[in-house]
């Protein structure tokens, strides 16, 4: 018997292309991993490429060339379009960790000569002087309240709780706010990335799409040279565009009657996801599984669903019999929220574009440090300059949208996804806005399908605490 060789492919001694193409020669090749790889070029793989990924369409290839792409002084408008691709990973710099300086937004290009660019910048300077201005009083009330460590320095306490006023300041800033943002992604996904930026109806995307093209180009060249701006997106887009709007629905545009409702889930959802977990173990077809499960005792079903939940750590991801089990939720949630409930990616997500129209949050600390008033002043002028925009362009209107804002998406998951949503985002340490989110999801699905959400581990709270504590009414 052969030995087991396990071993990596060092990207310090091969190319990703040439390393995507020694895996695929593993199909037709008898010989090792590395006896493949040293007999290739830089050259050859490019052939290789060109013959079976783009010539046949066998692209899953690409997918083992990883490149690692920076993006700096990107608006967050724009990072929604990269973080997008829910097949790749990113790092991004943080709104609660981080201060933003008075200058770090994104002026659109699609502005440059129009009467509206300095009102927009005004508009602009006018958010980040009151971001930066409210910092300091709710700085001021979060140190007042707070117990200081023992030995503890101003330094430290001041590290230490940063995030407790950062996180309510951060709902001033606009979405032309600039950040940096780490990627990994495959160059299947990177293909797939550029032909949507490319397509895309921002100038700043598409100028983006053009610069991550000409990066990956030096690392594989062969895998995105054919990834250009899809005729179908932008057709698809642009007629969607027109057509969205309709009378029937007006009464309804703008009014926010609840901010999470569960317009559709599986009534069977709880015996379909245990009906798998003894398919998953069993030898009968799905359907005699979920007739069993159907007619189970309640003590005997309670049974079966502690043998599949009760033994769960926090660390641990339930199996994934929980994704038989399916949820869609219509939610309306501020921008600063949306921004870290857009980055889970096990989900399909539909979000609307930016807007003013749906209203805005007020953080408790904010109003309670006296700040009210110009957080107030600023988020109207916020709305007054977007609706000008709008008239010229409701694409480019979303760039002065605060975080505070609300905004609407549609989402779909599964249990399995519920579970590590919930879990991660309902944690004491969760920024409050997703914080109150996810409690409410949570709720939702517990009242529709108990058995299987009660082992979710979440803190105490609910969200009309978070509410309550957090925002002003
Ligand atoms: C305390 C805290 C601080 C954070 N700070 C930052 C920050 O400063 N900057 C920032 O950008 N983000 C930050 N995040 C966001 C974080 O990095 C995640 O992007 C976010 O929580 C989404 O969760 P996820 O990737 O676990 O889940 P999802 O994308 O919802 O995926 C669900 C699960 O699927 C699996 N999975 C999904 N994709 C992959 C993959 N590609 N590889 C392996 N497993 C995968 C994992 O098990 C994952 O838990 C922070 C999150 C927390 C909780």
């Amino acid at each position: 018997m052969p030995d087991r060789q396990i071993y990596l492919l060092s990207p310090r001694e091969l190319s990703p292309e040439t390393i995507a193409v020694a895996f695929a020669k593993t199909s037709r090749s008898p010989e090792s991993f590395r006896e493949i790889a040293a007999g290739l070029t830089e050259e050859k793989s490019a052939q290789f490429h060109e013959k079976w990924v783009v010539g046949y369409g066998h692209a899953s290839v690409a997918e083992h060339a990883v490149l690692h792409i920076a993006f700096e002084n990107v608006s967050r408008l724009a990072i929604e379009s990269i973080e997008s691709n829910r097949l790749a990973s990113y790092t991004e710099k943080s709104t609660r960790y981080q201060k933003w300086g008075t200058d770090n937004f994104f002026v659109p290009t699609e502005l440059d000569g129009h009467p509206l660019r300095d009102e927009f910048i005004a508009t602009c300077r006018l958010l980040f002087r009151t971001y930066n201005g409210s910092l300091d009083p709710a700085r001021t009330l979060v140190l007042k309240r707070a117990q200081r460590r023992e030995n503890e320095s101003d330094e430290a306490m001041d590290r230490r709780l940063r995030s407790q006023y950062v996180d309510v300041c951060r709902f001033l800033l606009p979405a032309a706010s600039l950040a940096n943002v780490g990627m990994t992604a495959n160059a299947r996904v990177l293909e797939n990335v550029i032909r949507k930026m490319l397509s895309h109806e921002l100038a700043e995307v598409r100028e983006i799409g053009e610069q991550v093209k000409d990066v990956a180009k030096s690392e594989v060249p062969t895998l995105v040279k054919y990834a250009d701006a899809a005729p179908y997106l932008m057709e698809t887009m642009r007629d969607l565009s027109l057509t969205s709007s309709f009378p029937s629905d007006r009464e309804r545009e703008g009014v926010v009657e609840d901010w999470c409702e569960l317009v559709r889930y599986d009534k069977d959802g709880e015996n379909r996801v245990l009906a798998a977990a003894l398919y998953r173990f069993g030898e009968m077809p799905f359907e005699d599984a979920l007739m069993h499960v159907r007619s189970l005792p309640d003590a005997m079903r309670a049974d079966l669903v502690e043998s599949l939940l009760g033994k769960l750590g926090e660390h641990d991801i339930p199996l994934r019999e929980l994704e038989y089990a399916i949820y869609t939720f219509d939610l309306v949630m501020d921008q600063g929220a949306y921004a870290e409930f857009k980055r889970h990616r096990m989900m399909t997500q539909t979000p609307q574009m930016l807007t003013t129209r749906l209203g805005y949050a007020t953080p408790r600390l904010i109003t309670e440090a006296g700040f009210g008033s110009e957080y107030e002043a600023a988020m109207k002028a916020a709305a007054e300059t977007y609706e000008k925009l709008y008239q010229f362009n409701p694409r480019v209107a979303q760039y002065v949208v605060p975080n505070g804002y609300y905004r609407r998406v549609l989402a779909q998951f599964n249990l399995r996804e519920a579970y590590h949503l919930c879990q991660l985002r309902g944690a004491s340490n969760a920024h409050f806005s997703i914080r109150k989110i996810a409690h409410r999801i949570h709720d939702e699905i517990a009242r529709v399908h108990p058995a299987l959400t009660k082992f979710m581990l979440l803190p105490k709270e609910t969200w009309q605490d978070v509410e309550e504590k957090y925002f002003v009414k």
